[in-house]
């Protein structure tokens, strides 16, 4: 079925009336969202009430996310009663751009009641700070909050840099590489750079660095523009893997990027992976000129290694969106500025 969906430009209309109804029919959130993402934008209300109706959380938020959805209304209150999990809560505020004012303070006020302080921090930053946004009410209980759990007084002069210094924690660079990553390169000559984005350093760092999360990539480059290589460029890092079965939601077919998507094997062991400390993708000075520095360091790397001449170019520096639409469609976000970086490198 998947196939059959990927290729829809060589199928009949009735092959193609036939496959719809299939999907339809059968309850799969996945296929159903598949459908509206490759085929059919047209039916976009019908098929988020069919997928809304299934209860499957994960392809919810992958509808609102990639889709602005004109009833996201019936949808956010079906959260509202049945998410009690504050990441969840976070990822629909934060990845959902074209929320209501009102339903994004109701989110808030729900993660506030669920005490976790991670996903709480963030909301709130990202309403105040990244949003640029103001809510008295919302304000009053971040005094409180910010009293009770940093024992931290806010006021309306200082909340912002207050916010900035709790969110931007600092800590001690761990030693060493992640333990997080492939030897070598599976046969391959890597030849993509793929951006991404991480709200926090520190949370990147300890993340890459926790065997658990098996996740890493090659650079993470703070706000103030430091440096951190995490994997060696000779290792694959684990940060745009693509699957090759089907049923998986980083199914390598579905790359946007065709030098992804006709690769037959794990991007990971045909890219480098540069993480930056953002939560919309744009970057300080700071971080371009040590993006520069990196890619500059990259292409290097693969004329003395391969003789490679890398190509500097929006084919080959690509977003992570670009490796996983589906699961990564704001990574690293829509104020990246590639054009910037690109047209540095080559001056
Ligand atoms: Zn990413």
């Amino acid at each position: 079925m998947i196939d059959k969906i990927l290729n829809y430009k060589n199928l009949t209309k009735n092959e193609l009336a036939n496959i719809k109804q299939e999907i339809m029919q059968s309850n799969d959130a996945r296929l159903m969202f598949l459908y509206l993402y490759f085929i059919d934008h047209e039916h976009l209300e019908d098929i988020s009430m069919k997928i809304l109706k299934t209860g499957n959380l994960r392809y919810i938020h992958f509808l609102l996310r990639s889709f602005k959805v004109t009833n996201y209304a019936n949808i956010i209150e079906y959260i509202l009663i049945n998410i009690n999990d504050a990441k969840y809560l976070y990822n629909i505020l934060y990845d959902v751009d074209y929320l209501d004012n009102n339903y994004r303070l109701q989110i808030i006020n729900k993660i506030i009641t669920l005490n976790d302080n991670k996903y709480l921090l963030k909301a709130i930053y990202y309403y105040f700070i990244i949003l640029n946004l103001y809510d008295e009410e919302l304000f009053d209980k971040m005094q409180t909050l910010c009293q009770s759990l940093f024992k931290i007084t806010i006021n309306k002069d200082n909340y912002k840099a207050i916010l900035d210094n709790l969110i931007h924690q600092k800590i001690v660079d761990p030693k060493g590489f992640s333990p997080n990553y492939y030897e070598g390169r599976n046969g391959h000559i890597p030849h993509l750079i793929v951006c991404h984005i991480n709200n926090t350093y520190a949370s990147a760092i300890n993340h890459f660095y926790d065997e658990k999360s098996q996740v890493s990539s090659h650079y993470v480059i703070r706000q103030d523009g430091h440096i951190k290589q995490v994997v060696s460029l000779d290792n694959s890092a684990y940060a745009n893997g693509t699957s090759l079965n089907e049923n998986s939601d980083v199914y390598y077919k579905f790359a946007s990027s065709p030098l992804i998507s006709n690769v037959k094997d794990n991007a990971n062991y045909f890219t480098f992976s540069i993480e930056y400390e953002s939560f919309d993708g744009s970057l300080t000075d700071k971080q371009i000129n040590s993006s520069l520095k990196v890619i500059k360091e990259i292409i290097k790397y693969l004329k003395d290694k391969y003789n490679y001449d890398f190509p500097i170019d929006k084919e080959h520096i690509i977003g992570h969106n670009e490796v996983n639409p589906l699961v990564r469609t704001k990574c690293p976000g829509s104020n990246f500025p590639y054009d910037k970086i690109i047209y540095q490198l080559k001056s």
